[in-house]
């Protein structure tokens, strides 16, 4: 049996293990997906034992994405981009690293909610991690305009520094959140972590355009602070991200397997489940 898993810290709650065994029904292979939870101080340990076991792949998620991306011994260019990796696939090559985030986003905006990036002005909140995965995927969907705004201005200003170096024609600014005052944006996507804390970026008024979507990385039974803020200031549509978080393990599964799955009766299964349904 090939044997894939995911492995985090804390693991019990990830819904990978029912996507991947949806998606390995549908498309008829034979794998087994397994969650792994490591001491915070084992990442490597326990990718090891995996890999020496016979595993073929896995997904990586908190806190492991930067150790991931170092422990790689080769990385696509939109892994070594965001400077993490959520995707490991063991192979004759080496460990391959890549980070399907921005791809499941950009999959997920464009396919399920029919959302065109390209000529669209997008902003994108915050400058961690889950920023850091969607800025090369989002760039490469030719905005017409991507401002990054953050809490912290300095680091905002930093990541498109660095995304400037890598794609010096991108039409990508950055600011904090008080510079975006005045400003209009047809895509608003929030990858900061204030969901987590039931809390909503402390924006200006009046940054939604007419038409526009307020994007939520985050997922759950209930709309986030972020979005409810945002239906308050004239979004005209809402989306939260358990769209992205299928078509991440996607990209995952076709990298792994050859085969693209169809993500419309997993996302609609699981949207079920989150519904209490
Ligand atoms: P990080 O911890 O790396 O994100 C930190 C960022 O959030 C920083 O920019 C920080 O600003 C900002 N931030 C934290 N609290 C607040 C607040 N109260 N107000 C404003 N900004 C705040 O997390 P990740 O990047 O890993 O994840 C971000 C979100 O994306 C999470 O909700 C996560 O669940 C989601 N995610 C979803 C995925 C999916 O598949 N749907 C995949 C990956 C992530 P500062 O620099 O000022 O501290």
């Amino acid at each position: 049996m090939d044997r894939y898993a995911v492995v985090g810290n804390p693991i019990a709650h990830s819904k990978s293990p029912q996507i991947h065994r949806l998606f390995a029904e549908q498309t008829g292979q034979t794998m087994s997906y397994e969650a792994l939870l490591a001491p915070l101080d084992g990442f490597a340990e326990t990718v090891a034992s995996f890999r020496a076991q016979g595993g073929l792949g896995m997904n990586v998620t908190v806190p492991f994405k930067l150790e991931a991306h170092a422990l790689a011994e080769r990385l696509t260019p939109r892994a070594q981009a965001a400077g993490a990796v959520n995707t490991l696939a063991f192979g004759d090559e080496g460990m391959l690293g890549d980070n399907t985030d921005g791809a499941g986003l950009v999959r997920d905006l464009e396919h399920n909610l029919d959302c065109r990036l390209a000529g669209a002005s997008v902003l994108l909140l915050g400058a961690g991690g889950a920023a850091r995965g969607a800025l090369l995927p989002l760039l490469s969907s030719r905005p017409k305009k991507l401002v990054i705004a953050n809490r912290t201005p300095g680091k905002a200003l930093a990541l498109a520094e660095h995304f400037r170096g890598l794609a010096p024609q991108a039409p990508l600014e950055a600011c904090g959140f008080e510079g975006l005052a005045g400003l209009d944006f047809d895509i608003v996507i929030n990858a900061t972590a204030a969901s987590l804390a039931a809390e909503a970026p402390e924006l200006p008024p009046a940054i939604y355009a007419s038409g526009s979507l307020a994007y939520d990385m985050m997922y759950g039974a209930t709309p986030t602070a972020f979005l409810v803020a945002a239906d308050r200031a004239g979004a005209a549509r809402l989306a939260d991200g358990l769209g992205m978080l299928v078509e991440q393990a996607a990209e995952s599964f076709a990298l792994w397997r050859g085969v693209r799955p169809d993500t419309t009766p997993v996302l609609a299964e699981l949207r079920r489940q989150l519904a209490g349904g």
